[in-house]
């Protein structure tokens, strides 16, 4: 049990704060802060009408370590759950050293000024938490974090070794939109046009964006394109599952996603160098943001659902074995509970899990961790109580 500090009021804090404040036996006090302080207010008061619990509120700028040290010094959190931009993710972990509070994100960190993400730079903190005698939990959303949790279930339950991974990310969700992303922009567009990448006979094998696709078949969804992209989560998987031979992430995207994502491209609005416009210095991806839907309102008019899983083939007992591991989430039910569409929804949810099982001290060894290397079945079993049920097939056609 203790104290929360949420960072980041967006969609994904939007449920982080309703699924935290549904469990307020664990977390005994709350505060949600974020670069705008009037947003962490809507939300701590639809927050208080949905569940009677009171949230403080703050606001500060993440990206300053100084102003973090001191709201949390004052705030006195246990934990930090960080669902603010990747970017930030550097600072916060500083202050959390200085002010000697436990951490936990849900994205790696991406320097603003190149679009790459890696775990490198969270991973060098390994030793400055495990000193400080505190525990960093990297990469507790849906893909990463559950995907990632449902693989080490697979490791540990039903296979002696995994051979072959492919996660697989559907959302077959209507939001009514010519074009919007689920989640922030910025994030959102420079993670898929990057170049694919996946692993393969011990090395990572590049492709060009969305090279290799196929359909695929998705739980009570049907078939859908889907498409081999880069994802975080494989970059610890191949390093913590050394069994791999290969490991790839799918994504569904539609013919007219793609297209505007083609034009965006083509016309020079996904840049994230700066460019001078009337006397001024902007960076056309940010600017593209602020015109954009918000992610955070799409919610009231989805409809449809996501499913996100993993397809595994390896050995057990000397034997050939497939498993499909999923969960599918509706948009609706996921805007009902919590005002939030359902991306938002599979993230937020398993980053309240996270804290969940650390304050239970479940998940509490000092030091930066994937959430793979932690026991994945205290986890697993609240999946099926806080709202994210999974499925498992056994020995089916995996199609990839
Ligand atoms: P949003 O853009 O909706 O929200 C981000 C929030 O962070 C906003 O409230 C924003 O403030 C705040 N913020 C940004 N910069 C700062 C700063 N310097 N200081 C303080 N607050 C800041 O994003 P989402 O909620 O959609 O996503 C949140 C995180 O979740 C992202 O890191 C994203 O990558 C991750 N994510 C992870 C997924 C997973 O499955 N693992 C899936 C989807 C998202 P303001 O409102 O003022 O702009």
């Amino acid at each position: 049990m203790g104290k929360v500090l949420i960072i980041g009021a967006g969609g994904v804090g939007t449920v982080v704060a309703n699924k935290v404040a549904q469990n307020s036996d664990l977390f005994t006090g709350i505060m949600l802060a974020s670069r705008t302080k009037s947003k962490c207010d809507t939300i701590a008061e639809d927050v208080k009408r949905r569940t009677g619990v009171t949230i403080e509120t703050a606001r500060v700028d993440a990206d300053n370590v100084p102003e973090l040290v001191s709201l949390m010094n004052g705030f006195k959190p246990e934990l930090v759950i960080n669902v603010a931009l990747p970017y930030q993710d550097l600072t916060i972990m500083d202050a959390c050293l200085e002010a000697g509070v436990h951490y936990l994100d849900t994205a790696n960190y991406e320097p603003k000024d190149e679009a790459k993400f890696e775990y490198k730079w969270q991973w060098a903190y390994r030793e400055k938490f495990e000193k400080a005698g505190l525990t960093a939990i990297l990469g507790c959303g849906f893909d990463p974090g559950v995907t990632s949790i449902f693989t080490a279930y697979a490791a540990k339950h039903h296979f002696d070794e995994i051979h072959y991974l492919d996660i697989v990310d559907c959302n077959a969700g209507d939001h009514g939109k010519a074009f919007a992303t689920n989640f922030n922009p910025e994030i959102n567009i420079r993670e898929v046009t990057q170049k694919g990448k996946y692993w393969e006979n011990g090395e990572w094998v590049e492709t060009e964006p969305h090279e290799i696709h196929q359909p695929l078949t998705y739980p009570e969804i049907g078939p859908k394109e889907s498409y081999v992209i880069f994802h975080e989560e494989l970059e610890s998987l191949v390093k913590n599952y050394p069994t791999l031979k290969r490991a790839r992430f799918w994504m569904t995207f539609g013919q007219e996603y793609l297209t505007h994502l083609r034009v965006i491209q083509n016309i020079g609005m996904a840049r994230i160098d700066e460019v001078e416009y009337n006397g001024q210095k902007i960076v056309p991806i940010q600017f593209l943001k602020a015109v954009l839907p918000d992610p955070g309102e799409l919610g009231e008019n989805y409809t449809g659902q996501t499913s996100i899983g993993c397809r595994i083939k390896g050995i057990k007992d000397g034997k050939e074995r497939t498993y499909y591991i999923y969960n599918n989430c509706s948009h609706e039910a996921a805007y009902k509970e919590t005002g939030a569409q359902g991306v938002s929804y599979t993230t937020g949810v398993p980053a309240t899990i996270g804290g969940m099982m650390f304050m239970k001290g479940l998940w509490k060894k000092p030091g930066v961790y994937n959430v793979e290397e932690f026991d994945p079945d205290p986890f697993m079993d609240q999946l099926n109580k806080q709202g994210l049920p999974w499925h498992e097939l056994f020995n089916v056609d995996l199609e990839v």
